[in-house]
């Protein structure tokens, strides 16, 4: 089957200028004033541009370094509140066309068992993925012409139609998946994607050409660059970047991020749904460049900084960072994880505790269950949440809601946090996840406003334990 032809937007353009970028990051250390100032924008929930943001990178002074931390963490303790949403990443098909030198689905890599899971097969991860109390899901592709529009899109649609046991169904699918041309884009949207997401893996040209083989699709820097656009262009609204952290400086990575929000912001009027930047993991046969290996303390500079440069975007972590890192990280930035994840091909009705080389992407460092992650976010004062009303009653763009509505996240974000938590805790939690959601819902409430919507709430609290009601949102 051949490849769909090298389309690209009609406004495709390398936005990307390695050499500006590369000077931002060269100028002398900001003064406290101009930290300071940036922060406050930042407070202010006015995303930063290039310069400010690497002020932010460029900036030395341990202070100030802590106040960038403490800024970060108010912000998302201001806006996004103690929320944390769950997901997990369903690998259906490892054959690829490409050759990226830092993943084990390489198609050099012949130690790696190829397979695509049969619509069998995808029946039965769903059901056991459902059956844990999983309700978002993110699916995920090598590049063959064989996972086109059409078969991402029928996968889509018969994913949504499974349904196992009393309320187990999957509510948001997302994909992430090689760029596609826009016909392709729109056949999936029109199966119900709610985020389709590309990692550009490094925004540094000369960094991409060394990992990637210019030969192959995956070759072209700019077909990649300009692949949200076009998804965008296809009506996708909700796209998600993304850098693979540890091929290239990490700060270039970040301006290059920032960069891409800025242009999508002003192309079509919407910014990123959500930025991940996985730190890369060892994987079959690869051995990553310590050059540009991301530190902890690094990783969380990070995190920081973009939570400060793009206030109104989702930062997702995944389970490729250990539970200490996540535990760090998710109080000054992130608001979206994975959880009892397994990346191999048929994972999650064949893997066991360990994992299998032959057939994984690459090694992760949290393999706790689902109810383990819940129960450590409870006890940590986060509150999981598995909502996907703004999606389902077409709010996309959720996030810059929480931030221009007054009041968004009070009248539907935290209720709805809080109904999904009930429903997990009545159907699927251990004894002792579901005392400490059930303390959680506690304080929840007694922290919120009398108002009509708490006593709606409370009135469905009680549906949703005596199992009469599922799937309730404002
Ligand atoms: N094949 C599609 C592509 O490359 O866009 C999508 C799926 S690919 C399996 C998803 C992402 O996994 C890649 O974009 C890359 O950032 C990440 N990845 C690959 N190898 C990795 C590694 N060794 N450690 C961490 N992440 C890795
Ligand atoms: Fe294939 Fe994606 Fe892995 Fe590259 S990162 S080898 S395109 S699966």
């Amino acid at each position: 089957m051949p490849l769909p032809s090298l389309d690209l937007s009609k406004g495709g353009r390398d936005f990307i200028n390695d050499t500006a970028l590369t000077e931002l990051l060269a100028q002398k250390e900001p003064d406290a004033a101009e930290v300071r100032a940036i922060i406050q924008k930042s407070l202010n929930k006015e995303p930063l541009n290039l310069a400010e943001t690497a002020s932010l990178l460029n900036t030395k002074d341990k202070e100030l370094i802590g106040e960038i931390f403490e800024a970060a963490r108010t912000l998302k303790r201001t806006v996004y509140g103690n929320r944390i949403v769950l997901f997990a990443p369903f690998y259906i098909g490892n054959k690829c066309i490409n050759d990226c030198k830092y993943c084990a689905f390489r198609s050099s890599n012949h130690d790696q068992i190829r397979r695509t899971l049969t619509p069998e097969e995808i029946d039965a991860e769903v059901r056991r993925l459902e059956r844990v109390g999983h309700k978002r899901l993110i699916i995920v592709f090598g590049e063959s012409p064989l996972y086109d529009g059409e078969f991402i899109a029928k996968c889509v649609e018969q994913i949504y139609k499974i349904k196992e046991g009393h309320g187990g169904e999957i509510r948001r699918l997302n994909v992430n998946a090689a760029p596609m041309d826009i016909a392709s884009y729109k056949r999936i949207k029109a199966a119900g994607i709610g985020t389709y997401q590309i990692f550009q893996e490094t925004y540094h040209h000369k960094t991409y050409e060394k990992w990637h083989n210019p030969q192959n699709r995956k070759g072209n820097y700019l077909y990649r660059l300009d692949g949200l656009s076009r998804a965008l262009e296809a009506g996708c609204d909700d796209v998600g970047l993304g850098a693979l952290m540890g091929l290239y400086d990490w700060r270039f990575e970040v301006l290059g991020l920032v960069a891409h929000a800025i242009e999508l912001k002003e192309r079509f009027g919407v910014g990123p749904h959500t930025i991940s930047f996985p730190r890369i993991q060892p994987a079959q046969g690869v051995t990553p460049d310590h050059k540009y290996a991301v530190s902890d303390d690094d990783f969380m500079r990070l995190v920081a900084t973009l939570r400060l440069a793009v206030p109104y975007t989702g930062l997702i972590m995944t389970a490729r960072e250990n539970a200490r890192v996540r535990r760090q990280v998710m109080e000054f930035g992130v608001s979206q994880i994975d959880a009892g994840s397994r990346i191999e091909i048929g994972g999650y009705t064949e893997g066991g505790e360990k994992q299998a080389a032959e057939r994984e992407q690459f090694s992760l460092g949290d393999m706790r269950s689902l109810d383990e992650v819940m129960g450590d976010l409870l006890k940590n004062g986060f509150l999981p949440s598995f909502c996907t009303a703004c999606y389902r009653l077409g709010r996309t763009g959720e996030h810059f809601m929480e931030f221009a509505i007054p009041g968004f996240i009070k009248r539907f974000c935290t209720p709805n946090a809080i109904s999904t938590l009930a429903e997990y805790l009545a159907d699927y939690a251990s004894p002792e996840t579901k005392a400490a959601g059930l303390a959680a819902i506690e304080r929840e409430l007694a922290a919120m406003e009398e108002s009509p919507m708490k006593e709606k709430l409370k009135a469905r609290l009680k549906d949703i334990e005596n199992g009469d009601l599922h799937d309730l949102y404002f």
